[in-house]
């Protein structure tokens, strides 16, 4: 599970060190900012770990196009034509290219034609003729087309023409609740599902669950396992050979799991998933770690396949040691957890968290990267051998670095709740999204019923369910004398730490609405239950009022016992709806508070950002890893440099795995 968004409209004025002078914000494309995001601590690893980095780091990059190709079948090729224009222009008309370039921009932050927030699809606003004429030029100045058998540019142009322009194709990627008598699957766009509806799942059992393509040929169901000999076999056999590779530069356990995952790609069958995910849960100690598989559920409506993603990071110890008074203590959160004892852990395991520092991101976690990480997601191995959870500090950095300041007072009521948003909220979002993750996701007993597999039983309503849970937790312990106990809190801190999270998440359910400009519903599964949380509270509780002032609106909390209060209630019930498996108690819940909105209001939200001309999400341009190779052919030193260009480093990894489709 992941926390995908920075939380929290307000942030602190950081103190601008000499050192950065270095840039943050890059550039705007539309609504998106693209921001470089740094590694400072690469250094000073040890030439091993640089050279086990760089294995890892191949490995990342070796399974982009997998992503890219579960989410939009036709994405690779819209892909290849983008970036043959902008790298064959033709000199006589910039301003069609502009278009043609912001949109191709556009494409990779999102990885396809699919606005990640909402899942919707975005056109290509220039002349289709002109662009016509602009692909041409790039064929007959050399560029490589992505031309099917017998087929010529036109055909090719008249194939593609309506996947870029017109927005009623394929409109959304993934459709969870696409209205009455519609199906999630054939309403959803994205490529895990090839003309599969969810009647044709009764009485099938999937052998490869999260890491399959379901196909249905002359009227049966196939899976298309994604493996060494199955579907992406080049790409999976890259991340293979450097996955091997690794190992010689890993400590024994982290080699461990590294043959175990490179066994599982060879394999496919969930057993040795299984077995991986036990072998990365009992690698606590490495400094330096990687994910790199199927792993999340969240683009699939039916949340079952997992999307590829592959990063890289190492742990900041700075930052490392608050999150594991944390962690050390989930036991002690556990015993209190506002719901249920039957619904307690009796024993908690191996709650592993870290802060981290992520030298790459590919796939499902980057151009636009999430800023806390749980995993593995299996609910029987995180109750038996517990789970690892890890902040992205540098992520989370350079967001605050990037955000320009008008963020901070356009949706605070007053001057009071102004300051305590710029003293206080981004240290209580960085608090919050630990307890999020070390504790949240990581607490809880399901009904033995479930056979350890809430998300079978709660279906599309999961996610939304597990992340309002771990939402809840946090914002209930936030503000727990515990937080000073363990020295997280400065004793007299309490008070405002707790009033300046409450008050920067009911805002956040106000300003979340500038990223949805169009419809009126929420789909992405975070933005839901934060609507949710504070939907429910406003309904049920006297903690959140509607204000208007000088005709804006702005939600303002009034009473922080009656917040916390209500927060421990909805907690329990979330906790009950998860643990038994209550599907149409979740549909209920999330339907009636995390899915619709007032359209008035969100256009009042969106002509106040746009009044600011503030972003809606970010796309983050990685590090750079080289390898300097020694006279024998063996790595001698790896050096990390910033490209500060979002085009030369989408290029750059089309580059690299060209010749690794299928
Ligand atoms: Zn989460």
């Amino acid at each position: 599970m992941r926390e995908s968004m920075f939380p929290s409209p307000a942030t602190p004025a950081s103190d601008a060190r000499a050192t950065d002078e270095r840039p943050y914000l890059l550039e705007r494309v539309g609504e998106a900012a693209v921001v470089q995001l740094y590694a400072d601590g690469f250094n000073t690893l040890s030439l091993n770990e640089k050279r086990l980095a760089w294995h890892l780091y191949q490995a990342a990059v070796a399974g982009r196009d997998i992503y890219y190709d579960q989410r939009y079948v036709h994405n690779l090729e819209m892909r290849d034509v983008l970036e043959a224009v902008l790298q064959y222009p033709a000199g006589d008309d910039p301003e069609s290219l502009a278009a043609i370039t912001r949109y191709t921009k556009l494409f990779w932050i999102n990885t396809g034609p699919y606005n990640n927030l909402t899942a919707r699809k975005f056109a290509l606003e220039c002349d289709p003729d002109a662009f016509a004429r602009a692909v041409r030029h790039a064929a007959a100045a050399g560029a490589a087309l992505p031309l099917a058998p017998g087929e010529d540019v036109d055909a090719l142009l008249a194939r593609l023409k309506p996947l870029y322009f017109d927005r009623s194709v394929d409109p959304i990627v993934t459709s969870k609740s696409p209205g009455p008598g519609k199906d999630i699957l054939e309403e959803s766009a994205n490529n895990l599902y090839a003309d599969v509806a969810m009647a044709d799942l009764e009485g099938f059992v999937e052998q490869y669950p999260l890491n399959s393509r379901l196909v249905k040929r002359g009227g049966t169901l196939v899976e298309e396992v994604y493996r060494i000999d199955g579907r992406y076999a080049k790409a999976i056999g890259r991340i293979v050979e450097h996955l091997e590779a690794a190992q010689a530069y890993a400590t024994p356990a982290m080699a461990r799991a590294l043959a175990a995952l490179a066994h599982f790609y060879r394999t496919g069958r969930a057993e040795d998933r299984r077995a991986y995910d036990i072998a990365w849960v009992e690698d606590r100690e490495s400094p330096l770690d990687t994910i790199n598989g199927f792993i999340e559920v969240y683009m699939d409506a039916r949340g079952r396949k997992g999307a590829w993603e592959g990063l890289v990071y190492y742990a900041n110890r700075e930052k490392t040691d608050a999150i594991q008074r944390i962690a050390e203590h989930a036991q002690w959160f556990e015993d209190r957890m506002p719901w249920e004892p039957k619904y307690r852990k009796p024993k908690v395991t191996g709650v592993t968290a870290r802060a981290i520092d992520v030298i790459v991101e590919a796939g499902d976690s980057g151009p636009v990267t999430p800023i806390g990480i749980n995993l593995p997601n299996d609910q029987d191995v995180r109750e038996v051998y517990g789970s690892k959870s890890v902040s992205l500090s540098n992520v989370s950095e350079a967001y605050e670095r990037s955000t320009p300041k008008e963020f901070r007072s356009e949706f605070a009521l007053d001057e009071a709740e102004l300051k305590r948003a710029m003293t206080w909220s981004a240290f209580a979002a960085e608090l919050t999204t630990n307890l999020h993750e070390v504790i949240g996701h990581g607490s809880g007993l399901v009904s033995e019923a479930l056979n350890g597999q809430p998300e079978a039983a709660l279906k599309e309503q999961f996610s939304t369910i597990e992340e309002a849970r771990a939402d809840l937790v946090a914002l209930y312990f936030v503000a727990d004398p515990v937080m000073v106990e363990l020295g997280l809190v400065a004793a007299d801190a309490l008070a405002d730490v707790t009033l300046a999270e409450y008050e920067s998440y009911a805002r956040n359910a106000l300003v979340q609405l500038r990223r949805v400009r169009e419809g009126g519903t929420l789909e992405e599964d975070h933005m839901r239950n934060r609507q949710l949380i504070v939907h429910w509270l406003m309904e049920h509780t006297t903690a959140i009022d509607v204000k208007r002032q000088d005709g804006k609106t702005y939600y303002r909390v009034t009473d922080v016992k009656a917040f916390r209060a209500g927060v421990s209630r909805l907690l329990a019930e979330v906790q009950r709806i998860k643990a038994e498996g209550d599907y149409e108690a979740a549909r209920a819940l999330v339907e009636s508070y995390g899915v619709h909105f007032s359209r008035t209001l969100r256009d009042e939200v969106v002509d106040r950002v746009d009044h600011l001309n503030l972003p809606s999400y970010t796309g983050f341009v990685m590090p750079r890893l080289e390898a300097v190779a020694a006279a024998d052919g063996s790595i001698a030193d790896v050096t990390m440099s910033y490209p500060c260009d979002l085009t030369s480093q989408m290029l750059e990894y089309s580059a690299l795995t060209r010749e690794l489709r299928d």
